[in-house]
């Protein structure tokens, strides 16, 4: 390497570094005027039937159409929302979009589950089995087919306060899933701790398990495990058919990732869930004509 080269190496990664936080500095101060604007989206991403492959559900997930920036990614705002304190009256927002999405879907005889993230945030700063309560009536949506996330990492400093809160939600009927499982320090501690209906493997265990066997051994282990315990499990990031097919060969109950599709626009979605309906119809239509 010349002199040049590595000089150039270091104003790339200088340059790159400063990008981030402009874009970090710049993301934060439009936040407050974002939510007065309605610039945030949410995408809906199908979740299948580990099985056969027929979308049983979708989870809600955010975006920031931002002017200049373009389509901004929820890992680049929603920590902006935690520190500023706006994560309330977004999370809100999510919530209430989501429900009327679902209650939607459920109208027009689509039955489905929807999951929506949440953010410790949302727990420890406000009365979030009050607003829950309250999105549901407006909303007038079925809450069985309602679905809560919670990541480990959100757990961990507050334990309690997410104990009571998670155990009055499922009381309502709503099905609590631990998100990113395997990913944080004590995810075998609060299986043990804590009632819930399901877990997300995190995705970088499902990016590895093709070619690596110790990655597979954790994820057979980590479904018998949520299989005694009677929890269902949902793989997420999976990308590849063969992917798909080791999953299958172990009973994960339900899929998530490219592989079926990207996260979608309501409209695209919609469309989605309707062909596929479409889809199961005309092969049963087809099986009584035959039978
Ligand atoms: P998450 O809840 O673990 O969501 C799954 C993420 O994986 C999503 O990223 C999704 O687009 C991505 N993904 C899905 N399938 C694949 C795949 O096959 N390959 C790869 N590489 N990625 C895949 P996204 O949408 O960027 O969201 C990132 C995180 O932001 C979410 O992770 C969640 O923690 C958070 N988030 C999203 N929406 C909300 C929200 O409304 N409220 C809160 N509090 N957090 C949210
Ligand atoms: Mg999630
Ligand atoms: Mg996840
Ligand atoms: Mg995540």
């Amino acid at each position: 390497r010349t002199k040049e080269s590595n000089k150039n190496t270091y104003n790339f990664y200088t340059a790159s570094l400063n990008t981030q936080s402009y874009k970090r500095f710049f993301l934060s101060n439009d936040f407050r005027n974002a939510m007065q604007k309605n610039q945030f989206v949410l995408y809906y991403q199908p979740r299948v039937d580990g099985r056969n492959g027929r979308i049983v559900g979708a989870e809600a997930l955010i975006r920031w159409e931002h002017e200049e920036w373009g389509l901004v990614s929820p890992d680049d705002f929603i920590s902006i929302a935690e520190e500023n304190g706006l994560i309330t009256p977004l999370g809100e927002w999510v919530l209430r979009t989501a429900c009327f999405k679902l209650k939607e879907w459920l109208d027009k005889g689509l039955h489905v589950r929807l999951s929506v993230n949440f953010s410790i945030h949302q727990f420890l700063h406000s009365d979030i089995v009050d607003t829950v309560k309250r999105i549901v009536q407006e909303t007038k949506v079925d809450v069985n087919f309602l679905e809560i996330e919670i990541t480990e990492s959100s757990l961990l400093p507050s334990g309690l306060v997410v104990y009571h809160a998670v155990k009055e939600l499922r009381a309502m009927g709503i099905q609590v899933l631990f998100d990113d499982f395997g990913t944080g320090y004590s995810s075998l501690s609060w299986l043990n701790q804590l009632e819930l209906d399901g877990l997300k493997i995190d995705k970088s265990f499902i990016q590895k398990i093709s070619d690596n066997s110790t990655t597979l051994e954790i994820v057979r282990s980590i479904i018998k495990l949520a299989h005694g315990l009677n929890l269902s499990v949902i793989a997420e990031g999976v990308e590849s058919s063969h992917e798909w097919d080791l999953l299958r060969e172990e009973q994960c109950d339900e899929i998530q990732g490219y592989l079926f599709s990207r996260p979608l626009p309501a409209d695209q979605f919609d469309q989605l869930l309707i062909n596929e309906v479409m889809k199961v119809t005309e092969v049963s239509n087809y099986n009584d004509q035959v039978n």
